[in-house]
């Protein structure tokens, strides 16, 4: 009987369950007794010949397969296999025994500290492995941090509290009041402000001496090259796959270390990704997992003390780097579990193969990201609802008020609707409404709704294909309901 670890993007597809028990006695066995009893499972992991996706990679303990005997690596009873997507095998990182800082040390030698400075880095100052000299280097260092978000909150503040004497801001989003259950560099002052303005007003109270370079522009092709090259270190601190991706190519395109962190419900992960020393993010993940199966934050929902975590070890990798001390996580990934309070380690390797950073690179400039994550592929593939079978708030409350015969159905999950619901609705979560349509009447008007009218356009689309024909789509979905009907529903 081996153990199998499911990263929590993949849980829904096993009902919940964070390990399986399952018998064989290779990793070909094990994945045979897998797709046995988790079809939906396997269908995420092998492809249509029952090989492994290019975004699934295999860990047995700490050890990718394909670095042992690949599908064939043997079992023992109660060896542990993770499920870790995409880790290209390839080529151990080779890891000098001192890295080194990575300011150069004319830059730290020119960066002088004032009187104040003495005082307010004594606690630096007086540690053996920092000292005058290390400050000066943290004094010297330009940090870029991409996104200010959950991630960028801790680690703006506590590298402007460190002494990063640089530190570029970019993000283009404004303060959301959903934000400050976890982006705590903000404020409910804040909310409905540029994110880049209240991140700035922080760090200015907590470290006047932070010299602080905002880009309020969207991270992209066109701009990512000109606003990263002058940065020592490059922080990636994004929710979003074509981010993730610009990132790493600007950072392999440049030589630069990517500090890397992420973060969903209560997992997270960190590593540095730095191509001229180790392995880049996208030997890990060389194609990212299709549109929509991996959900967002805000889809998914994550743990508000989370982001402090995982930033907070890539506040300490970034001061690492700067002052050339320890051993950085080049070369290793590092998994935290929240609700184990478990941290594991896998041995990520460089892949020769690499598009970008392999011996023979495709990728030699940047790219469109959003056309290479598919989210417009996934777009032109979602069949648009028609107009006339759209409904506004206003016309369903009209109808309900009138007693008109229809049946409204709330295709959100049972915590969402809990939270907030439109009285005389059915309950039936978009993920069964399939195999539950037999309890509609196909003859009856069906009106579906959600959060925001995008899960239940997915819902018409599958009643639709099962026959049913007098359907329409909630425009807007309880968040309009809330703004136009009745303001006693809560928004979340
Ligand atoms: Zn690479």
């Amino acid at each position: 009987m081996s153990r199998v670890w499911l990263p929590a993007s993949l849980q829904q597809f096993a009902a919940g369950a964070e390990e399986l028990n399952l018998e064989g006695e290779s990793v070909q066995e094990v994945l045979n007794a897998l797709a046995d009893s988790y079809p939906d499972l396997a269908k995420n992991l092998l492809n249509e010949k029952g090989q492994l996706r290019h975004f699934v990679n295999l860990y047995k303990g700490d050890q990718d397969i394909r670095a042992l005997q690949g599908v064939e690596t043997p079992l023992a009873e109660n060896d542990e296999l993770s499920i870790v997507p995409g880790i290209a095998g390839g080529v151990d990182t080779l890891l000098p025994a001192q890295l080194g800082s990575i300011i150069p040390p004319e830059r730290a030698e020119a960066s002088e500290l004032t009187n104040d400075e003495i005082l307010r880095y004594s606690r630096h100052l007086i540690l053996p492995e920092v000292t005058l000299e290390g400050q000066k280097k943290l004094r010297a260092a330009k940090v870029l941090l991409i996104g200010t978000g959950g991630l960028g909150s801790p680690l703006a503040l506590y590298l402007a509290a460190a002494g990063v004497g640089t530190l570029g801001l970019v993000d283009f989003d404004v303060v959301d009041y959903t934000n400050l259950q976890r982006q705590i560099v903000h404020g409910t002052k804040d909310v409905g402000r540029p994110k880049i303005l209240s991140a700035r007003e922080t760090i200015a109270d907590i470290n006047p001496n932070v010299q602080v370079i905002p880009f309020e522009e969207k991270f992209s092709s066109d701009n990512a090259m000109r606003i990263a090259k002058d940065f020592d270190i490059l922080i990636d601190g994004t929710d979003n796959f074509p981010t993730r991706y610009l990132t790493n190519d600007v950072a392999v395109l440049l030589g630069k270390p990517n500090v890397y962190g992420s973060i969903f419900r209560f997992e997270g992960q960190s590593t540095v990704f730095w191509a001229e020393k180790g392995p880049c993010y996208r030997c890990l993940y060389p194609e990212p997992p299709p549109p929509g199966m991996v959900p967002s934050c805000a889809e998914g929902g994550v743990l508000g003390v989370l982001p402090g975590i995982v930033g907070c070890i890539q506040a300490v990798e970034a001061i690492k780097l700067i002052l050339g001390l320890g051993q950085p996580l080049l070369g290793r990934l590092l998994l935290f579990n929240a609700l184990k309070m478990q941290f594991r380690e896998l041995k990520l390797r460089k892949d020769p193969n690499c598009p970008i950073c392999g011996n023979n690179p495709t990728i030699t400039d940047l790219i469109d990201y959003e056309e290479f994550c598919g989210i417009r592929g996934e777009e032109a593939d979602a069949a648009p609802v028609q107009e006339s079978e759209e409904i506004t708030v206003r016309e369903l409350k009209a109808r309900m008020d009138r007693g008109d015969d229809i049946t409204v159905v709330d295709v959100r999950e049972p915590y969402e609707y809990a939270i907030a619901r439109i009285p005389g609705t059915m309950l039936i979560p978009l993920g069964q409404i399939g195999e539950r349509s037999g309890e509609l009447n196909p003859n009856a008007e069906i009106i579906l709704h959600c959060r925001s009218g995008k899960r239940s356009a997915d819902a018409l689309h599958i009643l639709k294909r099962k026959g049913f024909k007098n359907l329409k789509n909630v425009v807007g979905g309880i968040l309009a309901w809330s703004d136009e009907v009745d303001p006693s529903v809560p928004k979340y």
